[in-house]
């Protein structure tokens, strides 16, 4: 059962020649033919690639031989990158590759399966993608969150070993608490965008998800640092955050906020956070109640400036150089218009009406601007907060995994659903989902995260904490 096994594990039992790389590999492929019928997190493979890279794997690298499955977003040299959209799947095939794939290959790793996603990652249970359905191994009724649904159902159901994931709102840490996975989304900066199909670029984040804090640290040593392909990417050091790991939370000020435990959460998922903080404290962490006040401001700040930014980005795709032309072309206009009919789903065209709405003369200053200033409110909020607090501590969905519904949610529903999450995006924040614990809904105990949120490049604190939950939690 070599599939099932950690980043930490592969690399001791490769150190000490129990396996190789070609032998997880193959545990991997049969694992997916036997269950990924069923759940649906990849969208495609390249099998005959991964097995060349097993086999001519340097395990003196920090991630030799470890395979890694990759959101279907982010480019990887000569393999389909569909987004989970019609526009792309079937015409467009990556001509090179984005800076976290080429870090990843330089450390070792084997990038081996697409991971299915919401299309364009607009979404949070993956059923806004145009290609296929993925089932939450928890119970294969249930969606497994989104948008980065695909990288944390093939992680949960030990069809990977790890994944990566990106986060502009939530996409990689909602998924992993509905799957019962680690999801870490680093400071914006701290990981290169570039090569990452953009959604809002402002807010996204390329991240892990994998089995264990340990090896979400490992997977952050490799795709953090500079990068002179993306001007956003932060100039700064890179700790070993391994390093200091299980230094646990003596002495550390972790916050509460209380407008993150009132409202409507499930009961469960409060009650597994409280146990959590409880259990903090008697290891020795000062709990403190903390306020941010712009908290109510989020969601409506995210959904004027997230499809601002998508209206904007997605006016690459047109019919004229990515992906499908629309057939029924009479001139320029048409071609675009079809183009951008047929290959966008209904999410996508929301975005793209909204965020263009936002930003049309007489209504910029309005909604766009305005959302801007609010933004900084909200960054102020937690500036203000980690002058008090090493690091917070919140739920990370107020519900666990809702049922398959055929497309039939209501979007607002589904938009208020993201209020603990895309706080740390409008704040540029690190912020990792941990499981805690389960939810009893209709007789299915389902997975619930513990959210751990750290200031601005404080990474190291935030894999600190959520290194010592899991220590006390097991
Ligand atoms: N659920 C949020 C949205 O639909 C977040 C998506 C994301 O982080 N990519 O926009």
């Amino acid at each position: 059962m070599l599939n099932t096994k950690t980043i930490s594990e592969l690399k001791v039992g490769y150190a000490s020649g129990d396996f190789t790389p070609l032998e997880v590999v193959t545990s991997l492929e049969s694992a997916i033919s036997t269950r990924d019928g069923e759940i649906g997190s990849f969208l495609s493979r390249n099998l005959d690639a991964a097995v060349a890279q097993a086999e001519a794997a340097d395990l003196s690298l920090p991630l030799g031989g470890v395979p890694i499955a990759i959101k279907d977003n982010i480019n990887v040299l000569g393999e389909p990158c569909t987004c989970a959209s019609k526009f792309l799947s079937g015409s467009y095939q990556s001509p090179y590759n984005a800076t976290v794939i080429n870090k990843l290959i330089a450390a070792g790793a084997i990038p081996f399966g697409r991971a299915n996603l919401d299309e364009f990652a607009m979404g949070s249970a993956t059923e806004n993608s145009a290609l296929q359905v993925t089932r939450n191994p928890h119970d294969l009724d249930r969606v497994p969150g989104g948008s980065s649904g695909g990288s944390a159902a093939c992680v949960a159901a030990d069809l990977a070993i790890a994944s990566l994931g990106s986060d502009t709102g939530g996409s990689i840490r909602q998924p992993a608490s509905h799957c019962g996975v680690v999801g870490f989304k680093p400071s914006y900066g701290r990981v290169s965008r570039y090569g990452l199909v953009a959604f809002a670029s402002s807010l996204d984040q390329i991240g892990p998800l994998t089995k264990s804090v340990t090896d979400a640290a490992l997977l952050t040593n490799v795709l953090s640092g500079h990068d002179k392909m993306d001007s956003t990417s932060l100039d700064a050091a890179v700790p070993d955050y391994t390093e200091g790991l299980e230094a646990g939370v003596k002495g550390k000020k972790i916050g509460v906020p209380k407008e993150y435990l009132s409202g409507d959460l499930h009961p469960d998922v409060k009650a597994n956070v409280e146990k959590a903080i409880k259990a903090l404290e008697s290891e020795g962490a000062e709990i403190v109640e903390v306020s941010l006040p712009h908290t109510k401001y989020c969601v409506p700040t995210y959904y004027i400036l997230a499809p601002a930014e998508a209206s904007s980005n997605l006016s690459r795709f047109d019919g004229v150089r990515y992906g499908t032309r629309s057939s029924e072309v009479t001139d320029v206009l048409s071609m675009y218009e079809n183009s951008r009919e047929e290959g966008f789903g209904p999410e996508v065209k929301r975005r793209i009406l909204l965020g263009t709405y936002v930003l049309s003369s007489g209504y910029y200053d309005a909604y766009y601007l305005k959302a801007q200033k609010v933004r900084t409110l909200i960054m102020r909020d937690f500036q203000e907060v980690f002058e008090q607090v090493d690091a917070l501590i919140a739920p990370v969905a107020p519900d666990p995994a809702r049922k398959i519904s055929a497309g039939s949610e209501d979007p607002l529903k589904e938009y208020l659903a993201d209020i603990f999450t895309i706080g740390a995006n409008l704040a540029g924040i690190p912020a990792i989902s941990v499981p805690c614990g389960t939810a009893n809904v209709d007789g299915s105990d389902l997975p619930v995260g513990l959210q751990i949120l750290g200031p601005h490049l404080g990474e190291q604190t935030v894999l600190q904490v959520a290194r010592a939950w899991e220590i006390l939690r097991d």
